[in-house]
């Protein structure tokens, strides 16, 4: 008897070579197969009509096919969208879908909570459960496509966890989202972010699809970074912004860097001066994010504060944007995501 293949963890050389191999198949089936779950998202074999009737019944006993159950939807009154999702093996991860009509991204989970303790993070702060498969990783985003009944733009890795924690599987998923004869989802319209791994960013440099980077910065020296983001301890800013530039030098791209702003912690004058010359002839974008409150540790920053802040990134041409808040009333905007009970 043949083994049993996750579904959706596969990338379309693979349902090729399954389905020739193994099943002797024509080549014309993965096409077929890959059609119904990426287009259509039908998720039952059962109901793929234009396979014959014995190979539908032949199908699951060499697949296996179970996208993360939505078992929880919250609504922002911004239009975020939070949604709860079951995997097959009882553990939950939470999605977020923000949806304005014509223009939507999906923010997803690569990690069942995250291992990397960031003080200022919810997820951090409870802890970490398991690796996401490259199924449970594509499948959260076509369980909201699903959900939604019309195609989300884009894809963005900023969900609960650290993507380059578990890069092997991000890396398949983006294969999947990404295949013309998948979901065709294009390159720029998936981001990868992560709190500094260095392998991981050397492996996105040498990666076939070209998807945006971004980093959760937060801090723009070793001492306040490894008191808010214990990574920075083993990944030290040098090495970090040396795999950047190693990264852009091969890319040519642009990196997006997230701020969050803390009261009193990292919002400094000083702090600003530091992140513009730690910036400085880079092709950077900050993205200053007033900060969530998930722990009675650390409060926002003031709207002056934050202005100052800005005042300085632009007296020094470092281009930035403050980030609307999204769906903070249901803990789904950034640092928020956390599975509470239901
Ligand atoms: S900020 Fe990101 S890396 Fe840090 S604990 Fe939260 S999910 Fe993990």
């Amino acid at each position: 008897m043949s083994k049993t293949h996750d579904a959706l963890s596969l990338s379309y050389e693979e349902w090729n070579r399954i389905l020739t191999g193994e099943l002797e198949l024509p080549r014309y089936r993965a096409d077929q197969i890959c059609q119904w779950i990426y287009q259509k998202k039908v998720f039952d074999f059962a109901e793929m009509t234009n396979l014959s009737k014995e190979l539908r019944e032949k199908l699951p006993a060499s697949f296996t096919l179970f996208p993360p159950m939505i078992i929880k939807e919250q609504a922002s009154k911004d239009g975020t969208r939070k949604f709860l999702m079951q995997l097959t093996d009882g553990e939950k991860i939470e999605s977020v879908l923000m949806d304005h009509g014509s223009h939507s991204t999906a923010c997803i989970s690569s990690q069942v909570g995250c291992p990397l303790g960031c003080s200022f993070c919810a997820t951090g702060i409870a802890g970490f459960v398991r690796n996401l498969t490259a199924g449970e990783i594509a499948g959260q985003f076509l369980a909201m496509e699903k959900r939604l009944g019309k195609d989300i733009n884009n894809a963005v890795f900023m969900g609960m966890g650290e993507p380059f924690l578990n890069t092997d599987n991000v890396l398949a998923a983006i294969l999947a989202l990404s295949g013309p004869k998948m979901r065709n989802l294009g390159a720029r319209h998936i981001a990868v972010s992560t709190s500094g791994i260095v392998p991981g960013i050397i492996d996105l440099s040498n990666f076939e699809v070209p998807v945006r980077l971004s980093v959760s910065l937060h801090a723009p020296n070793d001492a306040l970074r490894s008191k808010l983001m214990p990574v920075n301890r083993k990944h030290s800013l040098e090495s970090l912004m040396d795999a950047l530039r190693k990264y852009q030098e091969r890319t040519g791209e642009r990196i997006t860097f997230e701020y969050v702003m803390i009261d009193k912690v990292n919002d400094s004058a000083d702090n600003a001066y530091e992140l513009t010359s730690l910036l400085q002839g880079m092709g950077a974008y900050v993205n200053v994010i007033p900060y969530n409150p998930v722990t009675e540790k650390y409060a926002r920053s003031g709207e002056a504060r934050i202005k100052e802040f800005c005042a300085i990134l632009t007296k020094y041409r470092i281009e930035h944007e403050i980030r609307r808040e999204k769906g903070a009333d249901i803990d789904a905007a950034c640092g928020q995501l956390r599975v509470k009970d239901v």
